[in-house]
């Protein structure tokens, strides 16, 4: 919805922007051909799109600031995009428009050196996880984060989404590694407070509102980012389960004390199954299991293993790292391997960890309700209670799996959104999670920064 003082512009109003925007980034990175725009006008599942009238890419904040201005002055809606990796449909505009101008943040791409003392680092919000990954990774440090998308997912786009990952139960969520924010809000001012000062009580978190804001609040350009240590070595064990709380119980039986936990992951018998058919990847185990847990824990040295796995489990153990990227190729790849399967509904859910298999049984059962479901599959984070779970069968369009999955969560105690955001997805659900108390002042916050609507209309908020 557009905000009731802005006009939409007609065709010339329009041209007037497209030229405006030209002169302050250049011509070539203004793009209005529909071949070129429409990759960043669909997302990745392929679930949600809508209309683009421009990408615009500018090169540092203080263009940003200034596209972000002008596009406000005309009464077009702004979407910023980073990777476009986000699940949930909050990097794409609405299907029923109006078309939106596409803020691209891909050339905000600056790596400040590593500040070894402090174990932090300065970045540009268009920098993706794997460049970032490898610039610390050089000078001895580890970013927290990590996720399958690494590769196109940017800094920018995991701090407004706060993306979790594979790496939660070891150093927590991207709000925990934010450390400060450089931004442009909806009224094209510019907050920077990069400082990175581990005591700074100086009135309100606005570093911490705009972590999980979805791009509804203003365009993250830089971070300052807590880095970690790295594990001194590593083993990855795959290991066969009946059902989450036997998996849970292993966790806690086999990782010996001041063992650090690095991941604990989850997949059900026929998600590991689809991995094997897509990839030719081998079955990992010797026998039929029901769930697989993919668990990993730092070890005190190269080629040693803290895990105590009993001997009657059916498991196998990586160390070297050519085993232990196999192993995890099992849970990396999932998401490739289930876009072949058709456009899913995809559900990022948490529930409390004693209720995990009580809630897959009965999401499962009523979901049998819906004669067009033909194929659930559950994987994810389990020490984080975080499922995946897809759904297959009902059309893109079609909400009834939604609303009866998000439905069940809720019976259960749990969140709508574990990880990947409200977005348009679940925005209409978004009171199954939160009380009215709640989204009002969430609707209080949207106003005070972008009264006119602008910014990601249609996202997190109803
Ligand atoms: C294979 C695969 C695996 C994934 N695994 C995980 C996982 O384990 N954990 C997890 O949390 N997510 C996961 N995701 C989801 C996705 O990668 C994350 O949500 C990621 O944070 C999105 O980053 P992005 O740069 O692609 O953002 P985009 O998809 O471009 O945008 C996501 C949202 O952030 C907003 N946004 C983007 N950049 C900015 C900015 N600079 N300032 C303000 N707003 C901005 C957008 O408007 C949108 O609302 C996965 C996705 C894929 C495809």
């Amino acid at each position: 919805m557009i905000g009731q003082d802005v006009e939409v512009p007609d065709a010339s109003a329009t041209s007037r922007l497209l030229t405006d925007l030209a002169s302050l980034v250049g011509e070539a990175h203004v793009l209005t051909d529909p071949d070129v725009t429409a990759s960043y006008g669909i997302d990745w599942s392929r679930r949600f799109s809508g209309p683009v009238l421009a990408v615009v890419r500018p090169a540092d904040t203080a263009q940003v600031a200034a596209v972000v201005a002008v596009v406000v002055a005309a009464g077009v809606p702004v979407l910023p995009q980073g990777g476009n990796t986000g699940l949930v449909g909050g990097s794409v505009p609405s299907p029923e428009g109006p078309a939106v101008v596409v803020i691209s943040t891909r050339r905000l791409t600056h790596l400040d050196p590593v500040d070894d003392l402090a174990g932090q680092v300065t970045v540009g919000a268009g920098v993706v996880l794997a460049d970032l990954q490898r610039h610390v990774s050089a000078a001895g440090w580890e970013y927290g984060v990590d996720l399958a998308a690494r590769d196109s997912a940017t800094v920018g786009g995991t701090i407004a989404t706060n993306a979790g990952g594979i790496r939660v139960c070891c150093h927590g969520m991207t709000r925990r590694q934010v450390v400060g924010i450089e931004a442009v809000l909806p009224d094209s001012s510019v907050i920077s407070h990069l400082a990175g000062l581990p005591k700074d009580n100086t009135g309100y978190d606005l570093t911490g509102l705009m972590v999980g804001s979805e791009g509804t609040l203003g365009i993250v350009t830089g971070a300052r980012l807590r880095l970690v240590r790295p594990a001194i070595a590593s083993a990855v064990a795959l290991i066969g389960v009946r059902d989450a709380a036997d998996a849970l119980a292993l966790v806690r039986s086999i990782v010996p004390r001041g063992v650090r936990l690095l991941a604990g992951e989850i997949l059900d018998a026929a998600t590991l199954r689809l991995v094997c058919d897509v990839t030719g990847f081998p079955w990992p185990l010797a026998d039929h299991a029901d769930h697989v847990l993919l668990v990993e824990t730092e070890s005190p040295a190269p080629g040693e293993i803290a895990l105590d796995i009993p001997l009657d489990r059916d498991a196998v153990v990586a160390v070297d790292a050519a085993d232990r990227a196999r192993f995890w190729a099992y849970r990396d790849r999932v998401s490739e391997c289930l876009s072949t399967l058709g456009v899913p509904h995809r559900f990022d859910i948490s529930v409390p960890l004693e209720r995990i298999d009580e809630f897959v049984a009965e999401m499962r059962n009523r979901l049998v309700s819906i004669a067009e479901v033909h194929t659930v599959l559950v994987f994810g984070h389990l020490v984080d209670g975080n499922l995946h779970i897809e759904v297959l069968g009902p059309d893109a369009d079609d909400e009834r799996a939604d609303a009866l999955v998000l439905r069940c969560v809720a019976d259960h105690g749990g969140s709508i959104s574990a990880e990947h955001g409200v977005g348009r997805a679940k925005a209409a659900y978004l009171g199954l999670s939160r009380s009215e108390a709640e989204i009002a002042a969430m609707r209080a916050v949207k106003a005070a920064f972008d009264p006119h609507a602008l910014f990601n209309p249609g996202v997190l908020l109803p």
